[in-house]
Formats: structure tokens, sequence, C-alpha cells
């Protein structure tokens, strides 16, 4: 097996009676044709020797004991250069919040702020260490700043207790690690991939607005997997509360006229996902200050304001009847909570879009909102019976069998 074969690994090997597992670990990368050095903290040092991790790595060990001739060498600098990636197994609570609050105060939490490669870390505590709020606090910023995590699993831990907290196991590590190191295959490179997501809002006044309660998360996951796939992926998001996907140009817009200005300036596509819920109507009598409740002058309530409402322009229905310039592959969604396939079928056609994805939107199933979904997809030929997953496994679908429509080779 020569799946790592050239890639060096920093290990960084942190207290906790789990720490024997890294042993296991350093044996599967070397396996596997990768090379490690590694980090033994002071706390790791009381599980496993200096000489048992020298031993299976064939490399280096640097323990947190001062060492004058390493640190002349700038060894807390120099050790994160040569690798590709940065393993930290066990990661304890400790080493996961000196990352996150950005402390260097011994040479394993030096080196991880001196780092210019990812970094993956494998946690392992106690289950109430995982759930305390500083931890959980600790996990959202390194998550932010880019660390990759793997585990930490389930069970019976040494401790007794039960729970979140243990050590993720050495071959879900590898595997963990094989995924950051080896190139994914890009299907979609060279394409050009557009997607709208969120609701829109549309003004009232200056501070009120008609709006409905798209979370954005299906749109959003979509324009993360084409981005992933290789796609120059450009995403127009009504107003939400997601952070704009890695890789992807986003322009943020509020109304579904600045969607669809948005949408024009983005083409030309290879294909375009309408995963946005588009405001059906706006009023075309925006007011222009605050609308008061007493008339003015006057002590008496005004009537509540009669508010006319027009169409909003139909972004998808537009840009599927292009004469020229339309995208290869048109796909829409229809938000149901009835009849769905059946609906949704009549909406294909009346769109003039090249599939639907319809879901069930009804308020028991969550799909609002939420992190799952159960979709159909609907093309010319056929309906498809998506099995019920999260919003990230059905836009790793969709962008599949995208990759699949346009001929991309994975
Ligand atoms: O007709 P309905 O609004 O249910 O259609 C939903 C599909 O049409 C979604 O793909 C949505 O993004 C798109 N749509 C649009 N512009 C509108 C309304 C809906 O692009 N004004």
């Amino acid at each position: 097996m020569t799946q790592l074969g050239g890639k060096h690994i920093l290990l960084i090997i942190g207290g906790g009676i789990a720490a024997y597992k890294a042993l296991e670990l350093v044996r599967l990368i070397r396996k596997a044709g990768g090379s490690v050095d590694a980090i033994l903290t002071r706390a790791g040092a009381e599980f496993i020797t200096p000489m048992s991790v020298t031993a299976l790595t064939g490399g280096a060990v640097r323990t947190e004991l001062f060492d004058l001739g390493r640190e002349a060498e700038m060894g807390h600098i120099e050790a994160s250069r040569a690798a590709d990636l940065v393993v930290v197994a066990p990661a304890t609570a400790d080493l996961m919040a000196k990352l996150a609050g950005g402390l260097a105060n011994d040479l394993a939490s030096t080196t991880l702020l001196a780092a210019n490669k990812p970094v993956l870390m494998a946690p392992a505590m106690n289950v109430a260490m995982w759930h305390h709020p500083a931890t959980v606090r600790n996990l959202g910023t390194l998550i932010a700043d880019g660390v990759s995590f793997v585990g930490p699993g389930e069970g019976e831990m040494a401790c007794g207790e039960f729970g979140l907290g243990r050590l993720a196991e050495p071959q879900e590590i590898f595997d963990a690690i094989s995924h950051a190191l080896v190139p994914t295959p890009k299907p979609l490179a060279g394409a050009r991939a557009l997607v709208t997501s969120g609701p829109t809002h549309e003004p009232i006044d200056p501070v009120r607005y008609f709006a409905n309660r798209s979370s954005g998360k299906q749109g959003h996951a979509i324009a993360a997997a084409l981005a992933a796939a290789g796609a120059e992926t450009y995403l127009v998001s009504g107003p939400v509360a997601l952070p704009d996907p890695p890789g992807v140009s986003v322009t943020h817009v509020q109304t579904a006229r600045d969607m669809l200005a948005a949408v024009a300036a983005a083409r030309p596509v290879d294909v375009a996902v309408f995963a946005a819920a588009v405001a059906d109507w706006r009023t075309p009598d925006e007011a222009e200050q605050k609308i008061k409740k007493s008339r003015k002058g006057r002590k008496t309530k005004a009537p509540p304001p009669d508010i006319t409402l027009v169409e909003n322009p139909d972004i998808l229905g537009t840009v599927s009847a292009l004469a020229e310039g339309r995208p290869g592959l048109v796909i829409g969604f229809a938000a149901e909570t009835e009849n769905i396939v059946e609906h949704a079928r009549a909406k294909r056609k009346r769109k003039g879009c090249d599939w639907i994805l319809a879901n069930d939107v009804s308020p028991e199933t969550g799909t609002m909102g939420g992190d799952r979904t159960k979709v159909h997809l609907i093309t010319e030929a056929d309906i498809e019976d998506w099995p019920e997953g999260t919003k990230t496994e059905i836009a790793a679908r969709l962008v599949a069998r995208i990759a699949a429509a346009l001929g991309g080779e994975s």
C-alpha cells in the first residue's frame, strides 16, 4: 500500500490513556508509505515513552523537555515546514484550548501556532470535558479557523463513564489523514456553476419586510459541494445566518429583483441550481418612511395600511426560457406540502427547467430550517426517490448526478 507515498506527517501526541493508539497510527501511516516525525507532550510521556515512539516512527521524536540543540535550530517552527499535515492524536481538551486561544507556552502549542500546514485533531477526553461549554466553544473556534476533526467516538471510557470522548480508532484517523492528503477527484473541473439560496426579503418600508422560513442550508450545501467538485461556483444568497461556503464567489442580495440581476451577471454557466425560496410577491408601494400607526398631526389611529401585492420575477422560469445563454442544465426546487411528486412534475413543465428536486416542507417534517431532508429528483424521463439524508448528503448526491449529466469524468 503506497497511498501516502512521499507524504510526511508531524504527529503531536497529547496526554491520555489513549496515547498508545498513536503508536498503531504511526504503524498504519508508515505501512502506507508515509513518514512521521513526532512530538510527545509532557503529559503524553506519562503514558508512552519517547523510545517506543522513535522505534516506530524511525524518525525524530521531540519532547516537551527543553532541548537546547533543537531550539537553536528553531525546532518549533521548522517542525511543520517539512510536514504535509500536522496531526494531533490524542488531542486533549488542553491542547484544543491552547490552539483556540492562540497560546504558545510549550513545544506542542508553539509548534501548532507556528504551523503553516493543515491541522487534523483527534480529540480524546472525558465525556463531561467534551460537552463542557468551554470545549464546545473551542471546537467551534478551531473549525472556523480551518482545523479538521476526526472523532471522538462514543463508548466506555477508561474512567468508567460512558459517552462521547473516546479517541477515534487508528484506522479512522488514518482514513481522515488520507482524505486530507490525497487529492479528491474533481469531476466538475472546468465547469461553471450558479446557485441561488436562502429567502428573499421584500421591503414594505425601511424597517419592515415580507420573508419566509428558508434557512439557505440546502442551497449553501449545494454550492459548497459544487466547489468541492472543482466547479467555478457562484452563489447568489438572500439574507441567511450562514457563513459563505469555502471556495465560492458569493453575492448577497435582499430582494427577488436583486437576485435576478445577480443571476444575470453571473451567467453564462454550465449548470444552475435554483434553491432559493424566492418571495412570490412584493409590494410596489414601498414606503420611503416608516409607516406610522397614527395619522399625521392627529391622535387617532390610522387604519392598517392597504398593501397591494404584485408578482416578483420568476428567476427559474426566466433562465429556463432563455433562447441564448441558457445553462446546459437548469435545476429547480419544489417545496410542497401535499401531492409532492404530482405538483413537482407539473412545475418542471411549467417552469421549463430540466430537473426538479421536490421536497416535503410540511411543518411536521422539520425540513424548513432543519438539517435533514427527503427529496425526489424529477427529470423528463424519470422520478427517483432518494433516501432521507442530511442536506450535505443530498447536495453530494445531486453534484454526482450533475457531474454524470455534464459528462464529467470522476
Ligand atoms: O413556483 P415555486 O416558487 O414553488 O417554484 C420553486 C422554484 O422556482 C425554486 O427552484 C425557486 O428557486 C424558483 N423560483 C424562482 N423565482 C421565483 C420563484 C421561484 O427562481 N420568483
